[in-house]
């Protein structure tokens, strides 16, 4: 007898190291490959802006790519469970795959979906496609998390196993007949406004533009990756961040791209790199222990911490927001996340270090910001990101260690060049004086505005 499954496609939007799809299309006569738009099932952190064009590309890709193969991907919009139930129904499926996603809203939805389907008698199994380590593994020694990224990264490094990673399928088998879906042009996932249209300049979402990204990078430029990574004046970095967020690129492609064997890689550049993706594992095993954490703090004594008030801050979160703070550094990081979706590690610590400490505005405002803004907006990776920095979260940068943005921007970015680019009102100055803020923000001020607010809960107030 024939047998059809369906392949629930999620944040996997790729085809080569695609567990979910190799196991049905070794195991069914006919597979279907499913997208389902159920924005609601995301919680509180449904899509930003910045990653609904960036999804409206690689599901455009990935259609594409299935068509090439004879298959096709089913779009639908809806409830996940009736849209999932009704698709078995309409096609005879037998079974439901899928690759798994570690977000609180993403795990019950799942855990929801996988009960609901067990019911109606499918069969449904879910892999893991895009860790390196699943978060429930690498435990300390007494069952509970790390909290503290050296030791986490240690203890990774010995138990370091990193399999082959799948060739796409020969094959994907079609059904008799297509269930009915929309066209990716049928769900709006474009924004409105033009502002989005630039960043086709700088992307090509989707595997090819994934591969092509990760041939070139692991080819050359990871040689320099460990002497230029904070450099955002030079392209020193993989750029890798939206194709490993929506799946077009898994971390184990990285790794044997960057090692023949999936082992440790040796070099400086290559094993630097590595250690990076041990930080996108860790950001996702601190949310899957530690579900909270995208609105609360991982040290509760920030509870209450100092922050202004909305109407307080309104004008300079707005101001901060367009890159119109008078701190070049800052205003420079600003203007790249908007006009490329992306913005460079050391430029986003600076701004997020200059929101909450300079201008004593809570954290979870800039991770909102950067949630609907960029292209890699990723819970657990910004939430990280956020906590580091303001410092309330695990291993975080002491709160009373504040960048000096002009400092930084002497370092990193020493002719100006990066400033330049972004603030080209500032593009007559050269040299240093590129780096001094040409508004009246007082840096000084904000510095010691922000330690009287730190000392208030480290007295323990
Ligand atoms: P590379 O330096 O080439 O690193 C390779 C990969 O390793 C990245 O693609 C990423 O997947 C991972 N990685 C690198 N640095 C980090 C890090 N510090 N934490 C976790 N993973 C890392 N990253 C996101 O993917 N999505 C986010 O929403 C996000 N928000 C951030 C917010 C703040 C305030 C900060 C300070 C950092 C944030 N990061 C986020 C982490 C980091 O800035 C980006 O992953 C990185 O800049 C992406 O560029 P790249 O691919 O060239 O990185």
């Amino acid at each position: 007898m024939s047998s059809t499954a369906l392949v629930w496609l999620r944040r996997d939007l790729r085809l080569s190291d695609q567990p979910a799809l190799s196991h049905a299309c070794q195991h069914h006569h006919s597979v279907i490959p499913v997208f389902i738009w159920d924005p609601e099932s995301e919680g509180r952190w449904p899509m930003g802006a910045a990653s609904r064009w960036w999804l409206h590309h690689s599901l455009q890709a990935l259609s594409a790519a299935l068509a090439a193969r004879g298959s096709r991907l089913v779009v639908r919009a809806g409830a996940t469970v009736t849209t999932l139930q009704t698709l078995a129904a309409e096609s005879g499926a037998s079974a439901v795959y899928w690759n798994r996603c570690y977000e609180p809203a993403a795990i019950a939805r799942d855990t929801a979906v996988k009960q609901a389907l067990r019911r109606a008698d499918l069969l449904v199994e879910s892999f893991n496609a895009a860790q390196l380590m699943e978060p429930w593994h690498n435990l300390k020694g007494d069952g509970s998390p790390y909290v503290v990224f050296t030791p986490y990264w240690k203890a990774m490094q010995k138990q370091w196993q990193c399999a082959a990673p799948r060739p796409a399928p020969d094959a994907l088998p079609a059904p008799q007949a297509w269930p009915s879906g929309l066209a990716v042009d049928e769900l709006e996932l474009l924004p409105d406004r033009h502002w989005a249209a630039g960043f086709a300049e700088h992307w090509q979402p989707g595997e090819d533009g994934a591969q092509r990204r990760l041939n070139e990078f692991a080819s050359s430029a990871v040689a320099d990756y460990d002497d230029l990574r904070n450099r955002p004046d030079q392209a020193g970095t993989s750029r890798f961040s939206p194709h490993l967020h929506f799946g077009e690129l898994s971390p184990a492609q990285v790794v044997w791209a960057l090692d023949p064997a999936g082992e440790l890689p040796t070099g400086k550049g290559p094993l630097s790199l590595v250690r990076e993706l041990a930080w996108r594992e860790f950001a996702v095993y601190l949310l899957y222990h530690f579900p909270h954490l995208p609105e609360q703090p991982l040290r509760p004594a920030f509870n209450d911490f100092p922050w202004r008030q909305p109407a307080e801050y309104a004008a300079d979160l707005r101001a901060w927001q367009r890159g119109q703070t008078g701190v070049p550094m800052v205003d420079a990081g600003m203007r790249e996340l908007w006009h490329t979706g992306w913005m460079h590690n050391r430029v986003r610590m600076v701004v997020a270090s200059y929101l909450t400490k300079h201008l004593l505005i809570p954290w979870q405002e800039g991770a909102r910001w950067f949630w609907d803004t960029l292209v890699d907006a990723n819970l657990a990776n910004n939430t990280q990101g956020w906590q580091w920095t303001s410092g309330c979260g695990a291993d975080a940068s002491p709160y009373f260690r504040i960048f000096n943005p002009v400092l930084q921007g002497e370092k990193f970015d020493p002719r100006g060049d990066y400033v330049r680019h972004w603030c080209p009102e500032l593009s007559h100055v050269v040299g240093k004086a590129v780096h001094q803020p040409s508004e009246s923000v007082d840096l000084k001020f904000g510095r010691e505005r922000a330690l009287a607010a730190y000392r208030q809960i480290s007295s323990g107030r």
